[in-house]
């Protein structure tokens, strides 16, 4: 995951939750992509605040650090090494037609991309392949880029020897939640509720939630169907959705009860979440520690099969 800052409900839903069970079922790597933040962000102090920030959600949200290694891309080396490697074994074409790659150019109007920008999902494939990952949890729009990464360990294992697997995507069980807006929920579009938030702060927020147009005061009927505070209910107040269906739909339900409702079982959720990360940031030494013990772990995993590589290459 890129340090972007500060987690949001978003991705709770869409990633760490089914990090958090499947950290149970396999060995997980959490890997900090700060080298991939310069794509995009070139100020490294907001780069490593924000991988903090990141981390200590990560932990909050209940990743095991005993059982996950969570590490900065950055403090690898085998990661650039093994990026190199890859860089040659596939063609700027290809990486041209990522679909993945023209959304986002498009979404951020950018004129011109780096050559590193370019080569994004290369150092994703390094990322997986050096600890030989097997299944890799992504959004759909991430699966192009496991695509690539399948390509390039076929390739080297053609040119080469067999050192890679070939990994799969798993996509994310969960639907992703929206934003408050009812678009996609994103830090730089301002329509989240980050995990930290007080309840306050969500209750605030989610009163400025998108609801059904149609249903301007209570008694006058809704769709929860078409009204994000109802999306939002599904995932927090699940027991209470018939009753709520039911009364928006009659009108006996008006949308400022409804919010104010959803508001309370969002904090609810979060509080065991909000009550870690406030140890986390009051043990700035404990969050070091877990991040330097996560890096060594890495480290002897990635050393290992740069070894391999470089047997397998004879050279380097
Ligand atoms: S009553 Fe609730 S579910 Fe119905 S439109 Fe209002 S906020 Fe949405």
């Amino acid at each position: 995951m890129r340090p972007t800052g500060k987690l949001h409900l978003g991705h709770l839903v869409g990633a760490l939750e089914n990090w958090v069970s499947l950290q149970h079922e396999y060995q997980n790597y959490h890997l900090i992509a700060d080298y991939h933040a310069l794509t995009t962000n070139p100020d490294t102090e907001e780069i490593h605040r924000n991988s903090i920030d990141m981390l200590m959600d990560w932990l909050a949200a209940g990743i095991d650090p005993k059982l996950s290694p969570m590490f900065r891309q950055s403090q690898i080396k085998e990661h650039s090494e093994l990026h190199l490697i890859f860089s040659m074994l596939v063609t700027t074409a290809r990486l041209e037609r990522n679909p993945t790659l023209k959304e986002q150019v498009r979404d951020l109007e950018m004129e011109n991309i780096s050559y590193g920008h370019l080569g994004y999902p290369v150092l994703q494939a390094a990322d997986i392949l050096l600890y030989k990952g097997e299944v890799v949890p992504v959004g759909e729009d991430q699966l192009p880029h496991i695509e690539i990464t399948r390509e390039i360990a076929r390739r080297f294992n053609a040119q080469y020897k067999k050192v890679f697997p070939e990994p799969e995507g798993r996509i994310t069980k969960f639907a992703r939640l929206p934003g408050l807006d009812g678009k996609r929920m994103s830090k730089s579009v301002g329509n989240t509720i980050l995990l930290s938030d007080s309840p306050e702060t969500i209750s605030k927020k989610l009163k400025t939630a998108l609801t059904d147009p149609q249903k301007v005061r209570k008694g006058d009927p809704g769709r929860p169907d078409i009204c994000l505070v109802f999306s939002y209910h599904t995932k927090f107040s699940s027991a209470e959705v018939p009753e709520i269906r039911k009364g928006c739909e009659s009108g006996k339900l008006g949308c400022v009860d409804c919010k104010l409702n959803c508001s309370n079982h969002v904090a609810e959720a979060l509080a065991p979440l909000r009550e870690k990360r406030v140890y986390f940031e009051t043990h700035p030494e404990e969050v070091s520690h877990i991040l330097e013990e996560g890096e060594l772990k890495a480290r002897t995993v990635a050393r290992h099969t740069m070894g391999e590589v470089h047997a397998a290459m004879r050279i380097g």
